[in-house]
C-alpha cells in the first residue's frame, strides 16, 4: 500500500522576500498545470521566517502548504529571538521541520529539545516533520540503526494519545553525510533504515499508525535520483534542500512521485 507522498522543500537561510515570492510563483504555476492531470503528492515549501507571510499570501487558492524550518518549544514570553508555534500558525504554516541536523549540530539541539518542540507543534496544530539521521562516523562504525533508533525513541513521549494524531507525524530520515554534499545513500541503505523505523513505530504505536506515518528521505535528492528513491517501499516522499531552490528541478522531483498512490 502506498501512502500519500509528501514532497517538502527546505529553503534554509536563502532568499529575500522578493526571491521567495518569485520562486513560489514558479512552483505554483508549474503545480497547477500538473493538478489538471492529477497531482500524486502533497507539496510543502518552507521559506525562511522573514518570507513566510509573503509566501502565504502568494499561496492563496493553491494546494501547496506552508512550513517553517524551526520553532520554539515555548508558547510566548521573554524568549528574545524566538518564534513560537502560534506565530507560525498566524502566518499560515501547517507544517514545521524540527530537529534538522543543522540545528542539532550548529545550534545545540538535542533529542530532548526536539521532543519538546514536537509537543509544542501538536499543541499549536502544526504537523511536525522530525528529522533524524546518522553522521559519517556512525555510518562507518556500523551504528546507523542505533543512532536513528535512539533519535526516534526520543519522539514517542511527545505524541498525543490519539492514533489519528499520531499518524500525522512525519519522520524524515536524513543521513547527515548526504545533506548538501551531493552524496546520496544507496537505495539499499535508505530502504533498510526506513523499514527499521517503521518497525520501531509499529512496536510502539501499533500497525494501524505505522502503516500511515510518512517517512521521508532527505540528502542530496535531485531530479536525477528522485525516481528510484521515491519508488522504494517505505519511502513516502522527500525532504529537499538545494534542489528545492530551483523551481524546475523541484517540479521535476514532484513528477518523479510514483503513480500508484
Ligand atoms: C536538507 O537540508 O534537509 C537537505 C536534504 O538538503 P539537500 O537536499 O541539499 O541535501
Amino acid at each position: 500500500m502506498r501512502r500519500w507522498e509528501l514532497i517538502v522543500g527546505n529553503w534554509k537561510m536563502n532568499g529575500m522576500v522578493e526571491t521567495a515570492r518569485s520562486l513560489t510563483d514558479e512552483i505554483r504555476v508549474g503545480l497547477s498545470q500538473r493538478e489538471e492531470r492529477q497531482l500524486l503528492c502533497e507539496v510543502v515549501i518552507s521559506p525562511p521566517f522573514t518570507a513566510l507571510h509573503a509566501v502565504h499570501q502568494h499561496l492563496q487558492d493553491s494546494s501547496i502548504k506552508l512550513g517553517a524550518q524551526n520553532m520554539s518549544a515555548q508558547q510566548s514570553g521573554a524568549f528574545t529571538g524566538e518564534i513560537c508555534g502560534l506565530m507560525l500558525r498566524d502566518v499560515g504554516c501547517r507544517y514545521v521541520i524540527l530537529g534538522h541536523s543543522e540545528r542539532r549540530s550548529l545550534f545545540g539541539e538535542t533529542d530532548q529539545s526536539v521532543m519538546e518542540k514536537v509537543v509544542a507543534a501538536y499543541v499549536n496544530g502544526l504537523t511536525p516533520i522530525v528529522c533524524l539521521g546518522e553522521g559519517r562516523e556512525d555510518r562507518d562504525g556500523g551504528r546507523t540503526l542505533d543512532v536513528v533508533g535512539r533519535q526516534m525513541d526520543a519522539i514517542f513521549p511527545a505524541l498525543p494519545d490519539s492514533a489519528s494524531k499520531q499518524q500525522q507525524l512525519v519522520v524524515a530520515y536524513e543521513p547527515v553525510w548526504a545533506i548538501g554534499t551531493g552524496l546520496t545513500a544507496t537505495t539499499g541503505q535508505i530502504q533498510e533504515v526506513h523499514a527499521f523505523l517503521r518497525k520501531q513505530i509499529q512496536e510502539k504505536l501499533g500497525s494501524t499508525v505505522s502503516r500511515k506515518i510518512r517517512i521521508l528521505y532527505g540528502g542530496s535528492v535531485n531530479a536525477g535520483n528522485a525516481k528510484e528513491i521515491l519508488a522504494l517501499e517505505d519511502v513516502d516522499g522527500a525532504l529537499i534542500g538545494g534542489a528545492a531552490l530551483k523551481a524546475k528541478e523541484f517540479l521535476s522531483i514532484i513528477d518523479s512521485v510514483p503513480g500508484d498512490a
